[in-house]
């Protein structure tokens, strides 16, 4: 946020920032809360197992992840769970399937992310991979999962907490 120098609604030079998310504007007074983003992230479960992806872009190239990724403008938390699942593995899942979990804070490049978990109980899994974003996919018993390959410190906390 210290490289903004320009006012987003005028266009004016004249901005201050104050703490670590707010800038005002002298000229026009508008005052820009710079945000964090949402990602979703799915733990889904086939047969007792976790579904894990390596993943094969950066950041984070060739560590675990789950299935998930950002909240496009317009969507609901759950829409985006429903697309980024169909997108990476090509699995289709339902809303009424979905359940809340939990959320957790995470830097994710230069975002401050908030990531919201949710739970997904696959009755069939037929995995049709994303190639340019996912290598492999694995199914991972608790007890089998390397925290440290884990690519995002959101869902290292995850599994250190949350069981
Ligand atoms: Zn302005």
């Amino acid at each position: 946020m210290k490289y903004l120098k320009y006012c987003i609604k005028c266009g004016s030079a004249n901005i201050k920032i104050k703490g670590n998310n707010m800038i005002t504007c002298s000229d026009c007074n508008f005052v820009y809360y710079h945000g964090i983003r949402i990602t979703v992230t799915c733990v889904l479960k086939y047969q007792g197992k976790f579904v894990f992806s390596f993943r094969n872009i950066e950041p984070q190239k060739g560590y675990l992840d789950l299935i998930g990724g950002f909240v496009d403008p317009g969507e609901s938390a759950e829409e985006a769970l429903i697309r980024e699942c169909k997108e990476e593995i090509g699995i289709s899942i339902e809303k009424k399937d979905i359940k809340y979990i939990t959320s957790f804070p995470c830097l994710y490049s230069l975002y401050n992310v908030c990531d919201i978990f949710f739970e997904v109980v696959l009755k069939e899994f037929n995995p049709v991979l994303d190639k340019k974003e996912i290598s492999e996919i694995l199914l991972l018993d608790k007890k089998d999962i390397n925290i440290e390959k884990i690519a995002f410190e959101s869902q290292k906390k995850f599994f250190m907490s949350y069981f």
